[in-house]
C-alpha cells in the first residue's frame, strides 16, 4: 500500500466518539488484521477495470456495474470521491455553483457523519450523493459481512442527513470481486466506476496536469474520476468544463447517465430489478 502525505484520505474524524473497528478487534482476544483502508494512488487503473469488464462479459457475467455511459450520447458525469473534506469541499461546491455543473459524490460515511451542512448542501444544489462505504476500505479483502457493515453504516449517515438512501456505490479505489459485486447488487446498489482517471490525488499535480489528462481522455459518455479534498482540482475545473462544453458534450449526473443509458445499461437495470425482489 502507498502512502501519500500530501492529503492523507479521508482523515477520521477527530472528534468522533465511535471507535475505530480495528481499535475494538484490539480490545478482543485476538489480534487484529492489518485494516485494508484504500489510500491515495491505489486507485485501479480505467484500463484495468475495462479488462475486468470484458472478461466478465465473455464469461457470461452480467452485473449491474457501470463503468461508462452510452458513447453514442453527448454526456458526461463528473463525480468526486472520499468527501466531505470541510472547507476544500465548501469551495468545490461554490466552484460547480457557478459553473452551473451538476456532480455526483461518492461519499465516506464518517466524512459524511463529520460534516452533515455539506452533505444537505450537495443534495440542495442539485448533486447526486453516493455511497463510498464507511471507511474507505479495500472491499475485497475484509470479510463479506464486513462488506455489507461497511455500505450499510455508510447509507445510515447519508439516510439521517438527507432522508433518503441512493443506489449507487463506488468501491474504494475500484476495487470488486465477484462476491463484492453480490453484495452490492444485494443490498441494493450499481456499482459505480470510470472511465477516465487524471489522479488528481497524486502529490504535485497541478490544474494544468489535471486538466490536460481530463481533455486527453475525454470521450462522450465518460465518467470522470477526481477527488472532493483536492484544491488543484478545484482550480481546473472552469478549464475542464470549458473543454467539455466546446466538445458539445453535457455534463450530468450518474443517474442520469444511466438513465439515458444504452444496451448494457438496460440489461443491468432489469437485473438490479430482478436481485431487489429477493
Ligand atoms: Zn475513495
Amino acid at each position: 500500500m502507498r502512502f501519500n502525505a500530501r492529503e492523507p484520505m479521508p482523515n477520521p474524524p477527530v472528534t468522533s466518539p465511535e471507535p475505530q473497528p480495528a481499535t475494538r478487534r484490539q480490545q478482543g482476544a485476538t489480534a487484529p488484521p492489518p485494516r485494508p483502508e484504500v489510500v491515495e494512488g491505489d486507485y485501479r487503473k480505467s484500463v484495468e477495470l475495462a479488462l475486468q469488464d470484458d472478461v466478465e462479459r465473455e464469461r457470461g457475467i452480467r452485473s449491474f456495474k457501470v463503468i461508462s455511459g452510452d458513447p453514442k450520447q453527448p454526456y458526461v458525469a463528473l463525480t468526486f470521491d472520499d468527501g466531505p473534506h470541510g472547507d476544500k469541499t465548501m469551495l468545490l461546491l461554490d466552484t460547480l455553483k457557478r459553473l452551473k455543473c451538476p456532480a455526483t459524490f461518492f461519499l465516506v460515511g464518517m466524512q459524511a457523519r463529520r460534516y452533515p451542512g455539506i452533505v444537505e448542501r450537495m443534495a440542495m444544489e442539485g448533486h447526486e450523493i453516493g455511497n463510498h462505504t464507511y471507511h474507505h476500505y479495500r472491499l475485497p479483502l475484509i470479510p463479506l459481512e464486513e462488506v455489507a457493515t461497511e455500505l450499510n453504516l455508510c447509507r445510515d449517515v447519508l439516510r439521517s442527513i438527507l432522508g433518503v438512501r441512493t443506489r449507487l456505490v463506488r468501491p474504494p479505489g475500484g476495487e470488486y470481486n465477484a462476491a463484492v459485486q453480490r453484495i452490492i447488487e444485494l443490498n441494493g446498489y450499481a456499482n459505480i466506476l470510470w472511465t477516465d482517471d487524471p489522479s488528481d490525488y497524486k502529490a504535485g499535480r497541478t490544474a494544468k496536469q489535471i486538466e490536460g489528462f481530463v481533455a486527453r481522455d475525454l470521450t462522450p459518455g465518460g465518467i470522470i474520476l477526481l477527488h472532493s479534498g483536492v484544491l488543484p482540482t478545484v482550480e481546473a475545473l472552469p478549464n475542464i468544463l470549458a473543454n467539455i462544453r466546446s466538445r458539445g458534450l453535457i455534463p450530468i449526473t450518474v443517474s442520469e447517465l444511466i438513465q439515458r443509458g444504452g444496451g448494457l445499461l438496460k440489461i443491468s437495470k432489469v437485473r438490479i430489478s430482478q436481485t431487489s425482489a429477493h
